[in-house]
């Protein structure tokens, strides 16, 4: 039995593919600016990373330069997301569910509330937490840890959803909470979590326990 989910945002509750040209237009041209085109591979590598992962998680991996760091900071960190966007069909298999939801995202503050905003998604969560590497050291294990903390949550009553097995899925790995690993392209068939699924359809279940 499960009282509480903890559920990310990017690629969990919406693709960012289809915002990505959008919002990444401005900083992939600036990336092409600054990187050898000789690099092509590492340089569509890079690209596809900043799709999924934190700018400054990809720019420390791929050996981003201190000016394109900078720059690119720069630009992501006032960046707004103004367009009406649309959540996973899936999504609403979360939704219907009728308990406590937190939303926990890694990213830009700004910018993660304008998505937040434009999904309408806001009623869904009990509380939502931004947790933006440039404002604080504050992990997602952190916030999670909170979470349970403030509200007496105890860990076999929460279930952590995400698509990204090195962040949200280990932060709740590491708490030993009950994960759930949305992987509808079958990505991360080699990692070890509690549940997974290629849409919401079993949450419900395992809610139930
Ligand atoms: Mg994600």
């Amino acid at each position: 039995m499960k009282r509480v989910l903890i559920l990310d945002l990017d690629n969990t509750i919406y693709p960012v593919n289809s915002i990505s040209n959008h919002l990444f237009g401005q900083l992939f041209k600036l990336i092409d600016e600054q990187l050898d085109p000789e690099d092509s591979d590492m340089v569509n590598k890079a690209k596809d990373e900043l799709t999924r992962r934190p700018y400054q998680h990809v720019a420390d991996e791929f050996g981003f330069s201190a000016e394109l760091k900078a720059k690119g900071m720069e630009l992501l960190s006032n960046i707004e997301f103004t367009e009406v966007m649309h959540a996973f069909d899936e999504y609403a298999d979360l939704r219907s569910i009728d308990i406590d939801k937190y939303l926990v995202t890694t990213g830009f503050t700004k910018l993660q509330l304008s998505k937040v905003k434009m999904l309408g998604i806001e009623a869904d969560f009990k509380g939502i937490y931004i947790v933006d590497p440039e404002k604080s050291t504050q992990t997602k294990k952190d916030v999670f840890a909170m979470i349970m903390a403030e509200n007496s949550y105890a860990v076999e009553e929460v279930l952590v959803i995400g698509d990204d097995p090195k962040s949200e899925i280990k932060a709740a790995i590491d708490l030993g909470i009950d994960t759930f690993l949305f992987d509808p392209t079958d990505k991360h068939t080699d990692v070890t979590v509690t549940h997974r699924g290629k849409d919401y359809k079993g949450v419900g279940r395992i809610v139930k326990g």
